[in-house]
């Protein structure tokens, strides 16, 4: 609570309902607090004042204990639009509900915070991107070891792993970019919360410091909470290390608080096992434009886009997945491509599957409404639905060769629920209860009952407007309805004469007079009652086909997980078809062997001419650091990039842009590629790649693919030439990884002579005259020169300006000392120093007090030959 809040609340003179309300805000004090009023969430205090703001609505005031209380509102039939509004924009909002009817309440109506909203624990449809899990993560750290556990409320979706050793910071910021996080709760120590907030890519983030970690450092465990948190979907992993337990411990207690209530959807927790999957951080990620292209312009031009073919959501969710986390196992991954491989082929088969999904809806998040008790008819009208599609689906894959689309066949398990949905709930069932007509005709009998009286009534009702007519003589005489009065005869002024004695007059207006009669009352009242009870038993009906979804929910998870991997198969089926993908072989020797190769994205934006494709075979033993020379716009980052994603796409399971390819398993792809400030995070452009470049050499590999963009060009050439060899020399003699560099430091060609599985290749130029073709084809050997005026020219750079930097490169070319051959001979930068030269280590073991001058004068004469 805010502090003005608080002074306000020990404040007595309040009226009974502003007390009501500054307990509810006491007690959540980090929200900002719907206070149910009727038809309205209002707002009070700072509340308001914030508010108001954020969603641009009136701020008035109210008088309350002789003080203006600032106040605003939203009316509760859009609250949810204001609520999506805040949720986006970082606050969390409580919300107050009338708990109890105000017509049968004694003085003020009880209300109580039912749920908690926050970025992290949301389940409605319209807060969600329906392509992306919506992960809430805590990390609980301890010295070098922390443990961070993520849940998707809506899917049920629960993970942890562990991270420890130096670069801690940097691990969970990179695991928090790789699931996308939303809300993060810290249980760490105050520096290394300070750290991980201030990073600059974690910024859409919201913190939740929490100081009272349940447990603590002493060890205990959460269960003191509020909540017993769900034990069970812990005990899967019974090995689970202590941190990530406290992190999990405390997410489920978190979230149990937000509902007031333990959410069923929740899965059992699974470790996330880095060694089981491809490392990829998140600069990599990041330059492969996997998932988010890097320029605004060209949103749609990532990796994902072109293989999302997927017709539900929880495909797409699925997909992303699969991107962002390849395996390492070759059995898997061929389980998947097996799977991709049969719907590539049965092209009926295929049409016939996706057909189907089209009818599926969400039934990850469908379980996640249910699970948080907010399931409306509507969505159990998409369940029924996407549960009819299933026998179909599944006797389709009856016949299927592979072991992944076999799997969805049987489950029989819910054909109870799918015959029991289909025979209870209407085809275009409302989203609200209240509304009516969720239960089909002919389920329940008392339903069917209350609603005939309904249609009787209107018949009772025109037959009795016409006997009056008759009875009375009164032509004009009509039958109506109003909420204050009920059911009426209105009669005009002209026929009054006419009345009949035993019409009770209820309202007189300027023209009409209104009556009752003892008939019409009693007929009123039995129908008013009906419609009441009718209400009442369809909630009932649709309480119980809730709670009999929610004993399926396990088995619906289940059959929603194989829905979405089918459907991601099968996206990716429609990607390698329409693509021309070929199916990667794996080799148990790394290494790769890729022959016409394309980069997936970039074939398919080109605006002008066809994708040149290009082989490239590398080794571990003759061939596995590739320097990539040739001239500007030349197709080397092209290049280079379409390896990675070729090597990413075959590990994820997909067909890959080839003619055809052999590769053995990476275990990490780096990247350093082009320019990019960091001035926020106290790094320089230079400084960044650096830092870059450190991190490469720490973790790379001999199975890592290592791509380097330009090395050493942010800082003077001689400077950035040594540090470019250097790196050459400790990734061929250290790391032994798979690199591909590209740079214009054509110097570095030279140390294919010196270095153990150094390669060079180029990308060839075609030179007539002044012309000059950029071929974009890959060759072995190396390029002589750049080409940068001559793209400089394409730039519609002025004349002059191309003219004179002609003029100065042919200068700089005559007088150019040989610096590829200086700087070859330094010793490495990276390399352990070397024994000192014998005349320094004689000077070092020198008695110089000890020496005559002309001792001193004859040992400087030899020194000087020897040197
Ligand atoms: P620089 O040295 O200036 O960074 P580069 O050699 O890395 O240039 P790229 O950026 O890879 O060149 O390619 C330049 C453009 O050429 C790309 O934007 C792409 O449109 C096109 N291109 C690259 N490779 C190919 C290819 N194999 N076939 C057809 N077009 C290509």
């Amino acid at each position: 609570m805010q502090n003005s809040d608080k002074s306000k609340a020990n404040k007595s003179g309040y009226t009974p309902m502003m007390e009501q309300y500054l307990a509810a805000k006491q007690e959540n004090p980090e929200a900002l607090l719907f206070f149910r009023m009727g038809d309205f969430y209002e707002m009070f205090f700072d509340d308001a004042i914030t508010a108001s703001q954020a969603l641009e609505i009136v701020l008035t005031a109210r008088e309350s204990a002789g003080e203006k209380v600032p106040m605003c509102g939203v009316p509760h039939h859009s609250a949810s639009s204001y609520i999506a509004r805040l949720i986006k924009q970082g606050f969390k909002v409580a919300i107050c509900e009338q708990v109890e009817d105000p017509r049968k309440a004694i003085g003020i109506v009880r209300r109580e915070v039912v749920r908690v909203i926050t970025p992290g624990t949301v389940l409605e449809d319209f807060l969600l991107d329906e392509d992306r899990n919506n992960y809430l993560a805590s990390i609980y750290q301890i010295e070098d070891r922390a443990g961070i556990a993520y849940l998707d409320v809506s899917t049920g979706d629960f993970f942890a792993s562990l991270l420890n050793g130096p670069g801690l910071v940097d691990g969970c910021c990179s695991e928090l970019l790789r699931i996308q996080a939303v809300e993060c709760l810290l249980g760490t120590d105050e520096d290394f919360a300070a750290l991980l907030c201030g990073q600059e890519s974690l910024e859409g983030i919201v913190f939740d410091q929490i100081t009272d970690w349940p447990g603590g450092a002493n060890g205990q465990s959460a269960n003191g909470g509020m909540f017993e948190g769900r034990q069970n979907a812990l005990e899967s992993e019974p090995d689970l290390p202590s941190e990530c337990r406290r992190a999990a411990e405390f997410l489920l207690d978190f979230v149990a608080r937000s509902y007031r209530a333990v959410l069923a959807q929740i899965k059992c927790l699974r470790l996330y096992r880095p060694e089981k999957h491809m490392a990829l951080d998140s600069t990599a990620r990041k330059n492969l434009e996997l998932i988010n292209s890097l320029q605004e312009n060209r949103k749609n031009s990532t990796l994902f886009n072109v293989l999302n073919h997927c017709k539900t959501a929880m495909g797409q969710r699925m997909l992303r997945r699969w991107i962002e986390e390849p395996l390492l196992d070759a059995v898997l991954i061929n389980r998947r491509l097996d799977a991709v491989e049969e719907l590539k082929n049965g092209l009926e088969l295929h049409e016939k599957l996706t057909g189907l999904f089209k009818g599926v809806y969400d039934i990850e998040r469908l379980c996640g409404r249910l699970g948080g008790n907010i399931a409306s008819p509507r969505d159990l009208s998409a369940l029924r639905q996407s549960l009819q599609q299933l026998p179909a689906i599944q006797d389709l894959c009856r016949s299927c060769q592979s072991p992944m689309m076999s799997e969805i066949v049987g489950h029989e398990e819910l054909d109870d629920l799918r015959l029991l949905l289909n025979a209870a709930i209407s085809e275009n069932a409302p989203t609200a209860l209240k509304d009516g007509g969720v239960i089909r005709n002919g389920f329940d009998p008392l339903i069917d009952e209350l609603r005939n009286l309904a249609g009787e009534g209107q018949d009772w009702l025109l037959e009795y407007e016409l006997r009056e007519k008759e009875r009375t003589g009164i032509r004009h005489l009509k039958i109506g309805y109003n909420r204050v009065f009920g059911y009426y005869i209105d009669i005009s002024k002209a026929s009054l004469g006419l009345v009949p004695d035993n019409y009770i007059r209820r309202q007189t207006l300027a023209n009409n007079e209104r009556y009752i009669t003892p008939e019409l009352k009693e007929f009123e009242d039995r129908i008013m009652n009906s419609g009441e009870r009718l209400q009442e038993q369809e909630s009932l009906v649709f309480q119980n086909i809730v709670h009999t979804a929610l004993q399926a929910l396990p088995q619906l998870q289940t059959v929603a997980s194989l829905l979405a991997g089918l459907d991601t198969v099968a996206s990716l089926a429609r990607a390698a078809f329409l693509n021309d993908y070929v199916r990667p072989q794996f080799t148990a020797e790394p290494g790769l062997e890729i022959k016409s190769g394309r980069h997936p994205v970039v074939e398919k934006n080109l605006k002008d001419g066809r994708f040149v494709p290009n082989d490239l075979t590398m080794d571990n033993s003759r061939q596995h650091f590739a320097l990539i020379t040739g001239p500007n716009m030349g197709g080397k980052s092209t290049f280079m990039r379409q390896t990675a994603l070729i090597v990413l796409m075959a590990q994820m399971g997909s067909f890959v842009p080839a003619r055809s390819a052999r590769l053995g398993l990476f275990d990490r792809i780096c990247t350093r590629v082009g320019a990019s400030d960091d001035l926020s995070g106290g790094h320089s452009t230079f400084m960044l790649e650096m830092v870059e470049v450190a991190s490469i050499i720490r973790n790379a590999t001999p199975y890592s693919l290592v791509l380097l963009d330009e090395v050493g060009r942010g800082t003077s050439t001689y400077d950035g030439l040594s540090i470019a060899q250097a790196l050459c020399e400790h990734m061929c003699s250290k790391n032994h990884s798979f690199v591909l560099f590209a740079t214009h430091y054509h110097e570095l060609t030279a140390l294919d002579e010196q270095l153990s599985g150094f390669f060079n290749i180029s990308v060839s130029v075609l030179e007539s005259g002044s012309q000059v073709t950029f071929l974009k084809r890959v060759l072995p050997g190396k390029a002589d020169k750049s080409y940068g005026i001559h793209v400089a020219r394409m730039a519609d750079l002025p004349a002059s300006l191309v003219e004179r930097a002609e003029t100065l490169l042919t200068g700089m070319e005559q007088n150019r000392t040989a610096v590829s051959s200086v700087l070859l001979e330094q010793p490495g930068l990276f390399d352990a120093p070397k024994p000192d030269h014998p005349v320094v280590q004689e000077i070092r073991r020198l008695d110089t007090d000890a020496l005559s001058p002309r001792e001193a004068l004859l040992l400087l004469y030899q020194w000087k030959d020897r040197v």
